[in-house]
């Protein structure tokens, strides 16, 4: 049986502010509603996404939300006068053999796969299920601003979406419905199913008021993107008086081959980077292949991967980089390595770190042939820029 998502986003939201609807403006980097979409199109168990747009926003949605669902499973339909009008298309525009449908408010954006999972778990334990937070402020009845008497917070929930069904039933209540509904939990309840409650999310908030974009910027600015990449390089001892590691030059019986210093443990480092990043490797952006790069200084290499890692606003915030070899020791240049990486690089020399083992005389290295070097690269972008309004 397959599942599927509706996603309503057809309509004016205009109580947010702003020139264009809602779900339109920018949270981050991107459209509110290229947010909800994505979390269903990509999680991993809804098969089918169908948008539902209000008749005047095939446009923006083609200009601004549907260049970030490229290769996903996401269709449109037109919405209707009223919301549940609006949904009811949305189920009849699903795939045919869509077994339990997740039906979401496009203006939740920061909703999470793990929410997903559990109204599509209790969907198929119960048969239909929306998430929900109990409600933790005193709730009052006023009348022209004064409090007229007081609601007992005990068993009050605070309704979220999405909200879960198996599409045969609400679909039969949708079409047996008297009116418009609040949700389709109401819808729901009228036509006799029960629902059952999953924990909601404190974060899955809904733009509704001018504060909330901001709101949801701010939540969405504690997720910081932390990546890391690894790199792996050798190179084979020649005819020569010295090697040069990390930019370092160690006098030695013996030179490194290479096309450029050799240097093995900058381009594991290199290469590292560039995977956190996951931007190719050295020798795609400077192919051996190319003269200019004959007998260039690593550092070249090393620099045009900061830079890359700086044009996307992360941060290295650490480098560890294990040199594998039987001679020369390292051990006594490392402090020298980790201050010259730290300059070329821009950060504290007590966030790099080199160390260095042999292999036990095993292997090429075991046997003096070579040098091999590993290195890890941790990079870190901070929350996301503010959003525009
Ligand atoms: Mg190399």
């Amino acid at each position: 049986m397959k599942t599927a998502a509706v996603i309503v986003a057809a309509g004016r939201g205009r109580r947010a502010g702003g020139d264009i609807p809602k779900q339109y403006q920018m949270l981050a980097d991107k459209p509110v509603l290229a947010h909800s979409v994505l979390a269903f199109a990509r999680h991993v168990d809804i098969d089918a996404v169908v948008v539902v747009l209000h008749p005047d926003d095939a446009a923006i949605y083609g200009d601004l939300v549907a260049p970030h669902l490229a290769g996903l499973p996401v269709t449109t339909c037109e919405g209707g006068a009223s919301r549940s009008d609006s949904v009811l298309n949305g189920l009849r525009a699903l795939p045919g053999d869509t077994g339990a449908v997740l039906i979401h408010d496009g203006a939740r954006p920061l909703v999470t796969a793990a929410l997903i999972s559990r109204v599509i778990a209790a969907v198929f334990k119960t048969g239909a299920a929306a998430p929900a937070m109990p409600v933790s402020d005193t709730i009052w009845r006023a009348e022209a601003g004064q409090v007229h008497s007081l609601i007992r917070r005990q068993g009050l929930f605070a309704a979220q979406t999405p909200q879960g069904f198996h599409l045969a039933d609400i679909l039969a209540a949708h079409q047996g419905a008297s009116g418009p509904a609040t949700d389709d939990v109401e819808l729901a309840l009228t036509a006799g199913l029960d629902v059952s409650i999953v924990s909601g999310s404190a974060r899955n908030l809904k733009i509704t008021m001018p504060g909330d974009l901001r709101r949801a910027n701010t939540l969405m600015g504690g997720e910081m993107d932390i990546r890391t990449g690894n790199g792996f390089d050798v190179h084979a001892f020649e005819a020569g008086d010295h090697i040069t590691l990390c930019g370092i030059k160690i006098p030695h019986d013996q030179g490194l081959a290479g096309h450029s210093d050799a240097d093995v443990a900058m381009h594991a480092l290199t290469d590292a980077i560039y995977g956190a990043l996951a931007k190719g490797d050295i020798g795609q952006w400077f192919p051996p292949s190319e003269p200019r790069w004959k007998g260039a200084a690593s550092e070249i290499f090393l620099r045009h991967a900061v830079a890359l890692a700086l044009d996307e606003d992360f941060t290295i915030t650490h480098l560890d980089c294990t040199i594998i070899c039987e001679t020369p020791k390292i051990g006594p240049h490392s402090n020298a390595m980790r201050a010259r990486l730290a300059g070329l690089i821009g950060i504290n020399a007590d966030r790099i770190s080199i160390k260095a083992t042999t292999s036990e005389r095993l292997g090429f290295t075991g046997r003096g042939e070579g040098i091999a070097a590993l290195a890890t690269a941790t990079l870190l972008k901070p929350g996301k820029i503010a959003c525009t309004a």
